[in-house]
Order: structure tokens, then C-alpha cells, then sequence
């Protein structure tokens, strides 16, 4: 026999019983996203190298050692995507979005790729959902994408949910402070990590995601940004809160809050839940007010997130919602036409119907029903007329079939 093969180190197949949960959370995010008047957009599923490299930055572990980069046969050199800000950064400039009303509100759903160590909730090809608001520095869209990623977790009544926040300030700010965490740093280096220590002048604030424990008592004391905000900075930031008190949305202010990902400016959030173990993140996102500049456009503002598709799954920790049918038509081999065209019929008619395709007996036909948690079976043998079966009673009756659909309360 030839060997089999298995899917890839770090990947999963979504199989055929694990759609409907997916499915449910795409319904409820289209609907959020829809009334909210974001609109949905697709990028490719790779892109070039460069864009990444230089939107997400080179210092971060994503571009550091996590791309899946290739040299297609053209000699260009590709990435499947990491993430999905800079693509849709990308497209916004290469569609002439800016000459739209602003901000552009945009959502997207797809396959992300990263070289990680996998372990429960984090996979080296895995699905996110997210928004996108280019063009505004209100701090009314910050916290608009919140409300909307609240909604979403809301809408899928996902339980344990926090919302951590903070600022990163403005790309300006920072710079002072950078300097300020840096000689800090320098200053307490024996107690750090190696890994940490090789990037204080690199990613100095990436020290604060640290696991280490000797690293994480130097990032107890360690000056923070949200402390150092500017006027401006400071004043956005308390507009953001502002705006989440009065919506009532609950969060946990933390100044070591610096995400993965370079251009992040002023506002970052996550939300985590407490069923998801060591990889509590379920999405995050802030500001990014200095990336379309980046990637070659005029300076624009804007906002954005991303949440995991696996770790929502995951954390919704319910059963799985089975696909019981409504009616399943059994025949005796001379019906068995009959049964195909009654079959057709019944799901134009708007009910989930099904035949046996496997040349079962009319015996095998009904526990087969059974086990696909029919509600009715319709049972036509050539020696009585039609009958209607209550799958749940086991009662049975006669049936008119050209009132079937009726009957079956379709
Ligand atoms: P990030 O783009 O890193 O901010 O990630 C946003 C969200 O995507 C995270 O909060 C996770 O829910 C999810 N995520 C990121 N990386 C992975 C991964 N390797 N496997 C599964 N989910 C991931």
C-alpha cells in the first residue's frame, strides 16, 4: 500500500461537523459589520515579501522568523500573509481609497500563515476576522472597533471575556521613551532574558511580553508609555475611554500592553478569555497612524483589529450543533425514482431532505434516517401507499404526497 499522508505540521482540516460553528460566526459578523456599515474585502492569500518586511516591521518576531517566504518561478520573492492590515493598506492605496468618503470602513475573513511552535490555539495556517477604519484619528473609531468586536463576542455569548487597553502614543512620543526604556534597560541587562538582551536596541518594548521571570520583575518597576504620553496622545486616549465608559463596555487599563506588530500607535486593545489556557488572546488591534505613510501613501490615520477564527471556536466551548435533517424519503428499489424526484421537490420547497445513495434495504434506509436525526421519514413501498413517519413517536399515517410539503410544515 502506498503511505498516506497526513496535513502539514502546525495545519487542521475544518471537517464537515465542525462548518456550522464557523458558519454562525461569520452570520453574526456579517450582520454586525452590515448595520455598522463596514464593508467586506478580500486580498490574496500571498503577497510581496517587501510589504510585510516593511509594513510589520523587521524588528518583529512575525518578519524576524515567522513568514512562510518563497521565490516563485519568476524570481519574486512572495509571502503567504502573516496578517491582514498591510495587505488591506495596500489595496486602499493601489484602489485610490483616499479619494473616498473617509474614514473607509472595511471587514475581512480569511487564511493567515505563520512559522509558530503550534500548540492548542496556535497553528501555523489559521483564520481571521477583521476590521479596518482608514482615514480617521477620531477617537470615536477606536472605540467604535471595540464596540464592534465586543458586539461580536457578545452576539456569540462567548463567556470570560476581558478587554485589556492601552496607548502606545504617537510615533514622536515614543521615540523619548524608547530612549528611556533602553538605558533602563541597560541598566538592569544581567537580569534580563539573552533573547530580550539582544533586542534592547532593536524592539526594547517587546520586553514587556516577555515570559521570563527575571525579565518581567525588570518590567515591574520599568517606565511606561502610558505614563509619558503627550498632550495630544494623553487627550485621544481619554476620548477613547471616555466613549467605552458610557457604552458600559467594562476594561482593564495595562500599560505593558505593546503588541506583536511595529506600527502600532496610540490606542491597543486585546480581548482574552478565561477558557483558553496559555493562548488567552482571542483578538486585538489598535491604531496605526503611521502605516499607510509607510507603504507610500499620503500620512492617513487609522484603526483596525483581528481575532482568531480557531480561538473563538474554541472558546465557545459548545456542542456541536448537529445537522439533523427534516425529512428522509425511503423507498423500495421500484420507488427509488420516485423518491429522488419527491427529494428534489422537497428541497425546493426550503426543507433539508434525503434518500438513501447507498442501495440500503428499506430497514437500513430507516436507520440511516435515524442516524442522521431525520424529524419525518417518508416511506414509499411499492405494496401500500406513502406513509409519514414521526421519527421521534414512531407513529405513522398515511400521506397524500402532493401535500407533502405541506404536511411537513414547510
Ligand atoms: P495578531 O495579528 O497577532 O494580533 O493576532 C490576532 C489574533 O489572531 C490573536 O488574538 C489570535 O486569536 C489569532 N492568532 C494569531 N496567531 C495565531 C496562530 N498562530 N494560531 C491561531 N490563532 C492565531
Amino acid at each position: 500500500m502506498s503511505p498516506r499522508f497526513q496535513a502539514p505540521r502546525g495545519t487542521f482540516d475544518i471537517l464537515a461537523q465542525e462548518w456550522g460553528q464557523r458558519a454562525r460566526v461569520y452570520a453574526v459578523a456579517a450582520e454586525i459589520f452590515d448595520r455598522a456599515g463596514y464593508g467586506r474585502i478580500e486580498t490574496p492569500a500571498f503577497e510581496d515579501t517587501d510589504l510585510f518586511a516593511r509594513g510589520v516591521g523587521q524588528s518583529t518576531d512575525i518578519v524576524q522568523k515567522e513568514m512562510f517566504s518563497f521565490e516563485d518561478q519568476g524570481g519574486r520573492n512572495l509571502t503567504l500573509r502573516p496578517e491582514g492590515t498591510a495587505p488591506i493598506v495596500r489595496a486602499y492605496l493601489e484602489h485610490g481609497m483616499q479619494k473616498l468618503a473617509q474614514p473607509v470602513k472595511l471587514w475581512h475573513w480569511g487564511p493567515y500563515f505563520r512559522h509558530e511552535r503550534p500548540q492548542s490555539g496556535r497553528f501555523r495556517e489559521f483564520n481571521q476576522i477583521g476590521a479596518e477604519a482608514i482615514g480617521s484619528d477620531s477617537p470615536l473609531v477606536d472605540a467604535e472597533l471595540i464596540i464592534l468586536l465586543d458586539e461580536l463576542f457578545r452576539g456569540l455569548a462567548l463567556p470570560g471575556i476581558r478587554l485589556r487597553l492601552g496607548s502606545l502614543g504617537s510615533a514622536d512620543s515614543r521615540v523619548a521613551y524608547r530612549e528611556e526604556l533602553k538605558a533602563y534597560l541597560r541598566g538592569r541587562q544581567k537580569e534580563l532574558a539573552p533573547s530580550v538582551r539582544e533586542r534592547i536596541d532593536l524592539n526594547p518594548m517587546r520586553a514587556f511580553d516577555s515570559d521570563d521571570p527575571g525579565t518581567r520583575q525588570v518590567m515591574e518597576e520599568a517606565p511606561t508609555m502610558l505614563e509619558r504620553l503627550g498632550e495630544d496622545d494623553a487627550g485621544h486616549f481619554n476620548a477613547v475611554r471616555a466613549v467605552l465608559d458610557r457604552a458600559g463596555i467594562a476594561y482593564q487599563l495595562d500599560p505593558t500592553l505593546v503588541r506583536g506588530l511595529d506600527y502600532y500607535t496610540r490606542t491597543v486593545f486585546e480581548f482574552e478569555s478565561d477558557r483558553l489556557g496559555a493562548q488567552a488572546a482571542l483578538g486585538g488591534g489598535g491604531r496605526y497612524d503611521g502605516l499607510v505613510e509607510r507603504l507610500g501613501g499620503r500620512a492617513t490615520p487609522a484603526c483596525g483589529w483581528a481575532a482568531g477564527i480557531e480561538r473563538i471556536v474554541l472558546a465557545l466551548d459548545e456542542e456541536e450543533g448537529g445537522n439533523a435533517i427534516d425529512v428522509f424519503v425511503a423507498a423500495s428499489p421500484d420507488r427509488r425514482e420516485r423518491a429522488f424526484a419527491l427529494v428534489r421537490e422537497l428541497r425546493r420547497a426550503g426543507l433539508r431532505a434525503e434518500l438513501d445513495l447507498a442501495d440500503r434495504s428499506l430497514k437500513g434506509q430507516m436507520k440511516q434516517a435515524d442516524r442522521l436525526g431525520a424529524r419525518a421519514a417518508i416511506v414509499l413501498d411499492e405494496e401500500r401507499p406513502a406513509q409519514l413517519r414521526d421519527m421521534a413517536s414512531g407513529e405513522q399515517r398515511e400521506l397524500d404526497l402532493a401535500r407533502a410539503v405541506e404536511e411537513l410544515g414547510a
